[in-house]
């Protein structure tokens, strides 16, 4: 259960304190591309999150797109946000993190990683190390395999507020799927 728990959930990236963060030492993001800064499927990305991403190069912190997305889909998006990219990424394997981790040339104890999935995302970052970040998923169109494993993370962040391990409150930010 452990690796599965992240160690914070927020609505979204704009939620992210940024200084925060920083303080405690983290230099760099390794983040999500699809429900986590642009909808699934979805070709455009909000000018919103665009912003976000300057000001957090503008603040100092390397970033790195990690997703699992086809190799076309992500170089469009690294682009357009002007950042490195490691797409087809197979998350949650080691190797998909390690990948970024080599990109912002900085070790694992100084990188967060943000993303929309308990499985991939969070799975994958807390097994290298990483601080992990959860947020909500931007739509709820999504892979049928996505879907199903939705309710599979609903149930296991049911059960980390049973146990104690999560706030009620925290996990009441993420509105879930469906
Ligand atoms: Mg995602």
């Amino acid at each position: 259960m452990g690796l599965l728990q992240p160690d914070l959930i927020l609505e979204d990236v704009f939620a992210i304190d940024l200084p925060r963060l920083q303080a405690n030492g983290i230099k760099g993001l390794l983040i999500d591309l699809d429900n986590t800064i642009v909808p699934w499927e979805e070709s455009l990305m909000e000018e919103r999150f665009i912003t976000w991403v300057q000001q957090v190069k503008e603040q100092g912190f390397a970033i790195c797109l990690v997703t699992n997305a086809l190799e076309n889909r992500t170089a469009n998006f690294a682009g357009l946000l002007e950042i490195p990219a490691v797409g087809r990424a197979w998350k949650p394997l080691n190797r998909a993190f390690s990948r970024g981790l080599k990109l912002l040339k900085l070790p694992a104890a100084q990188v967060a990683v943000v993303g929309d999935q308990l499985f991939t995302d969070v799975l994958g970052g807390n097994r290298m190390g990483l601080f992990t970040i959860l947020v909500n998923p931007l739509s709820t169109k999504e892979l049928k395999t996505t879907k199903f494993m939705r309710r599979l993370e609903g149930r296991v962040l049911d059960k980390m507020v049973q146990k104690g391990q999560l706030s009620a409150q925290a996990v009441s930010i993420r509105k879930g799927g469906d």
